[in-house]
């Protein structure tokens, strides 16, 4: 837990999301801010920076992460996703607590 943390405090309830899942490791919610009809952030619970502050320790958590993201999308009817980490200022990333994000449900999402 991160004081100051805008996704810590979603994953302990102390703000209010538009929840997709939960369990004990993970908190998934859909962005406030969507850039596809279906855009949700795959969260751990744990209070980690960015992948710049992964390490093998994580391999357990990444890995669960990545399985979520097709379970999830089918779930809310997307028949194919993007998946986006933001890394680092330099990367793009405004909460820097890690995420996953997954969007799709337009036709062809357009190439970056
Ligand atoms: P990033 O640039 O990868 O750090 O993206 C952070 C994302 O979090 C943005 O797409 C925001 O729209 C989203 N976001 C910020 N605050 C909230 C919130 N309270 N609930 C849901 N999504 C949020
Ligand atoms: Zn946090």
């Amino acid at each position: 837990m991160s004081a100051d943390c805008i996704f810590c405090k979603i994953a302990k309830g102390e703000i209010p999301s538009n929840k997709v899942f939960e369990d004990d490791q993970f908190i998934v919610f859909h962005d406030i801010k969507p850039i596809a009809p279906v855009h949700f952030l795959i969260v751990p619970k744990a209070h980690i920076e960015s992948l710049l502050s992964t390490e093998v320790t994580h391999q357990d958590l990444l890995g669960k992460a990545l399985l979520m993201a097709p379970k999830l999308a089918l779930q809310l009817g997307l028949k194919g996703f993007r998946t986006m980490i933001n890394t680092g200022r330099e990367g793009g990333q405004e909460v820097f607590h890690l995420h996953i994000h997954v969007f799709g449900g337009s036709a062809v999402l357009p190439r970056t």
